[in-house]
Formats: C-alpha cells, sequence, structure tokens
C-alpha cells in the first residue's frame, strides 16, 4: 500500500531515481529515493513540484508533476530541446570585474526575458579593481542596468565582500548561477552550499558499460536553522545557459530601453543601421541610449544569421 499523497520537490533526476525533499523539510536527511509513475506525460526535472506517496522507508513514487512556473532548456541531440531545470525564480549572471564584458551580459539578460526569469546582475573578484578609476569605469558600463532597474551586486568571493547583499537576495527564491567559467560561480556558491555534487556514470549507448562521470543538475536548500533561505540549482548545464530558437526579428523586443524608440523609426522594418531618419540611431547621438547597448543589439541578431 501508498502513503497519503504529500508534495515535494525534485532535488535532482539522475538515472532511474528521482531525489524528492517532501515539503516543508530543509534537512538532507528527509531526501527520498522516488520512482516515476509510468503514466506522467512528463519526466520530472530538478526544481519541479510534485505529488508523491509513501512506497516504503525513505522510498516513493511520483504521481503528478505540478505546471511549471519557468522552465530552463538546452538544445540536446538531434535539435532537442531538453529541459533541465523548473521553477527557477531568478538567475545570476556572474561576471569578473577587471574583464566585466557588457555585451555578454546582454546575451544572458536576453536569455533570462526569452526564459521569463528575473535576471540579477552579480559582478565578482572586485578585489582585483585596483584604483578609483577602474571601479568608475565598471559604474559606467552598469549604468544602464542600474536605468532598468536591474538589481546589481558588487562582490568578492575571495573578500567576502557583497556576499550578505546576495544572501538577501536569495531568500525565499530559487535561484543559479550563470556566466562564463572562472568568473567564481562555484566559489560565490561554496558560500552557501557544503555537499558534494551528485555524480552519475553515463553509460556507452554502444558497448553499454559506464565511462564518463556526468554532474546532474541539483537543488540546494539554503537553511539557516529552520528559516528557508531559498534554494540554488546548479549544474553544468544550468551554469551555461543560453538561448536558442530565436529569430533575429524577436530579439529586440529584449531590450526593453530601445524598444520605445524603434517606434519613431521612419520604416517599420528599420534595423538601426544606415537607415534614414532612425531614431534609435539619434537616441544614441543624443546620449539617451547606451551605444553599447545598440551594438550588442546587432551582434546578437548578426550570431543568429551566421550561417551554420
Ligand atoms: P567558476 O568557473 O565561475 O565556477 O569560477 P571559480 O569559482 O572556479 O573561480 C575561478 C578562479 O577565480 C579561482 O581561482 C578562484 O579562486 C578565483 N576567484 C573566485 N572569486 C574570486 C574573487 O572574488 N576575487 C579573486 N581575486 N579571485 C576569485
Ligand atoms: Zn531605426
Amino acid at each position: 500500500g501508498l502513503g497519503d499523497p504529500q508534495r515535494g520537490r525534485v532535488i535532482a533526476h539522475y538515472g532511474l531515481n528521482v531525489a524528492v525533499l517532501p515539503e516543508g523539510e530543509r534537512d538532507h536527511h528527509a531526501i527520498l529515493r522516488c520512482a516515476v509513475r509510468e503514466t506522467l506525460d512528463s519526466e520530472p526535472v530538478c526544481g519541479d513540484w510534485v505529488v508523491w506517496r509513501a512506497s516504503g522507508a525513505a522510498q516513493g513514487v511520483i504521481e503528478a508533476v505540478e505546471a511549471r512556473r519557468t522552465v530552463l532548456r538546452r538544445p540536446g541531440s538531434h535539435g532537442k530541446l531538453l529541459t533541465m531545470a523548473a521553477n527557477l525564480d531568478q538567475l545570476l549572471i556572474t561576471s569578473a570585474a577587471p574583464l566585466f564584458n557588457p555585451f555578454l551580459l546582454d546575451r544572458y539578460l536576453v536569455a533570462c526575458s526569452m526564459a521569463e526569469i528575473e535576471p540579477i546582475i552579480c559582478v565578482n573578484k572586485i578585489d582585483l579593481l585596483d584604483d578609483e578609476q577602474s571601479l568608475q569605469d565598471l559604474l559606467e558600463l552598469l549604468a544602464p542596468y542600474k536605468a532598468m532597474k536591474i538589481p546589481i551586486i558588487l562582490l568578492s568571493a575571495l573578500e567576502g565582500l557583497g556576499v550578505e547583499l546576495l544572501r538577501n537576495h536569495l531568500r525565499h527564491r530559487c535561484s543559479a548561477f550563470v556566466g562564463p567559467s572562472g568568473v567564481g560561480k562555484s566559489s560565490l556558491a561554496a558560500q552557501w552550499i557544503h555537499d558534494e555534487p551528485i555524480r552519475v556514470a553515463e553509460t556507452n549507448p554502444t558497448t553499454g558499460k559506464g565511462r564518463h562521470t556526468t554532474t546532474v543538475a541539483r537543488l540546494y536548500p539554503l537553511t539557516d536553522s529552520q528559516y528557508d533561505m531559498g534554494s540554488i540549482i546548479d549544474s553544468p548545464g544550468v551554469r551555461a545557459f543560453g538561448f536558442h530558437d530565436a529569430r533575429p526579428e524577436e530579439i529586440i523586443d529584449h531590450f526593453p530601453d530601445i524598444v520605445p524608440w524603434s517606434r519613431g523609426c521612419r520604416f517599420n522594418d528599420c534595423r538601426h543601421l544606415e537607415e534614414p531618419d532612425c531614431a534609435v540611431r539619434r537616441a544614441v547621438e543624443e546620449g539617451h541610449l547606451d551605444p553599447y547597448r545598440l551594438e550588442s543589439l546587432h551582434r546578437i541578431i548578426d550570431s543568429l544569421e551566421e550561417p551554420e
């Protein structure tokens, strides 16, 4: 016999097992190993809320997957999109101060906007800015995002700067660090996450033998005694999240600072390049719009139009 239906959150899905944390529990001793009912229409992924019933000690069966508020996808083999994580509230777009690259940040912001997940801009390694001028230059590059009311946190994982402020943003929300490697995502996550990631042996489809190990996406509840401090979903796939399947003409919709100006262009299909009476270029010339933002829009469109 099975127990009564209860809610829980998927911590990880590996092989045939789904690790579920019952609702209200924060301690990893409470994690259940669950099987999945074959009748489910979607495979549970990390971050999913599910309905489960106990089938034995620390074991259960997942009977339903609740509707997802957000999903994070990546392209898999054969052009299929794989869902990596569900119900993320916010993405912590991480970069490192000395090499801060607004074009890369803009790509992540577009990806966030498409996935309808809130962005938070995290600039790590500010301890490496050794003079007042480099800090001023950074703040100048960040000004357009401040104007768009996107939260910006300056951090040093090394010196613990900004870490408390970031922690306040994590409360009651499900977050993931994204960004290129080497910027300090692991170092920042390590401020709160202490357990080892779950590694899964991948089986080689031809030989059937296990070879490589991959790290599956995993949800880490953050606790401060009994309080819900939010959670972090982490895996290499999640960190490298980007956009896919985007049409060049829809990119501008994800530049909320450029859209209003574009309504003033003479041509409806203005690309804001060489066209006469382009209101977007005029806004840049008159200092209302950051030139980097328009360049970002063009770079992203160019990258989508490049032949494969
Ligand atoms: P990830 O690839 O984004 O996860 O980056 P890591 O957390 O592995 O960090 C990459 C390197 O940057 C490591 O050598 C860290 O010690 C270093 N690092 C991380 N955070 C900081 C920081 O705030 N300041 C400085 N100076 N170095 C840092
Ligand atoms: Zn235009």
